[in-house]
């Protein structure tokens, strides 16, 4: 027997970030949304363990690891060591995230192995208790397995959906050489020694998505990662005034970066923008609506 699972990128519409905790962990108060860009997971019956990788012309093979790394493998290890029995099955992972571009491919493909492992196992695992594992692989993981529109507090784990009434057009451009979530995040305490305790409340956004307008839902949203991404890569800040001068509402880093995406106004405003990028010579240039499901069984 063989099945797929699909996994969606998110991006953050809100970010607020606090003073990093003792812990190491930065509190968080962040808006994520699931956008039409996916990873497919299939995972067939086997003796041992396997994974093969596959990838998107816009992705480089030699950045997803393909042994004990990936955190495919590690999702599923972590789910067998629970249910009391061995990890077994031939993975493929087919890629269209971009890798180490802050829209969380690695945490989508773990929630499709979540998904794909419970599944094909029999295991019958709960929500809640699927949920838990999620979050202890990482903070992005949870909302991956609960897609739409969703709000994340603690490191982002501690996920709630929201009301969102859109259907938002998005323009993505990931950069070739990503950026690690880490140092962006060591970056920001440098930056921010006064970050406040509490991080930047989400509500404004909150306001704006159960408007459904694109025009409020541009001004609201807000990434206090954005600052340490453009400083550490200049280049994203000329990108964000190029793609609101093609015609964007507003852009934004996604979470860490270096993907930067673009909020606009309809189907052919974003038609508009992602052909003036490319014009202006950016070679992977990608759109999508969202929101779009969570990690889920496709027939
Ligand atoms: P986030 O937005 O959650 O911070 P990201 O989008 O910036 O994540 P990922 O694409 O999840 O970053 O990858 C981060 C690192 O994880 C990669 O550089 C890679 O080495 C490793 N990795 C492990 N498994 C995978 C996977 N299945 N897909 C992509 N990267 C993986």
């Amino acid at each position: 027997m063989s099945i797929t699972v699909r996994a969606a990128a998110k991006i953050n519409l809100h970010l607020g970030v606090g003073r990093v905790r003792d812990d190491g962990f930065h509190p968080l108060d962040t808006v994520y949304q699931a956008i039409g860009i996916h990873d497919d997971l299939s995972l067939a019956d086997a003796a041992d363990l396997t994974l093969t990788t596959r990838v998107a012309d816009h992705i480089e093979a030699d950045d997803v690891p393909d042994g004990p790394d990936n955190i495919v493998l590690r999702a599923a290890r972590l789910l067998a060591e629970r249910a009391g029995r061995s990890a077994t099955g031939t993975f493929e992972v087919r890629k269209d995230i971009p890798v180490a571009g802050g829209m969380a491919g690695g945490s989508a493909d773990a929630a499709a192995a979540l998904v794909a492992c419970d599944r094909l196992w029999a295991l019958d695992t709960s929500d809640d208790d699927l949920l838990a594992l999620a979050a202890e692989l990482g903070s992005d993981i949870p909302f991956s397995l609960v897609g739409g529109t969703a709000r994340g507090a603690g490191r982002g784990e501690l996920v709630t959906p929201v009301d969102d009434r859109g259907a938002w057009w998005w323009v993505a451009v990931p950069a070739s050489v990503g950026l690690s979530t880490p140092a962006v995040y060591r970056h920001f305490d440098v930056l921010r020694p006064d970050a406040p305790e509490v991080p930047a409340s989400a509500e404004p956004l909150l306001a704006a998505l159960a408007s459904g307008e694109p025009v409020r839902l541009a001004r609201a949203l807000h990434n206090d990662l954005q600052e340490p991404a453009i400083d550490l890569r200049p280049e994203l800040g000329e990108l964000i005034t190029l793609g609101e001068a093609e015609g964007a509402l507003r852009g934004i880093v996604s979470g860490s970066g270096p993907t930067v995406v673009f909020l606009c106004d309809s189907a052919e405003g974003a038609r508009e923008t992602a052909t003036g990028l490319a014009g202006a010579g950016h070679e992977v240039v990608l759109t999508a609506t969202g929101p779009v499901a969570g990690a889920h069984l496709l027939p």
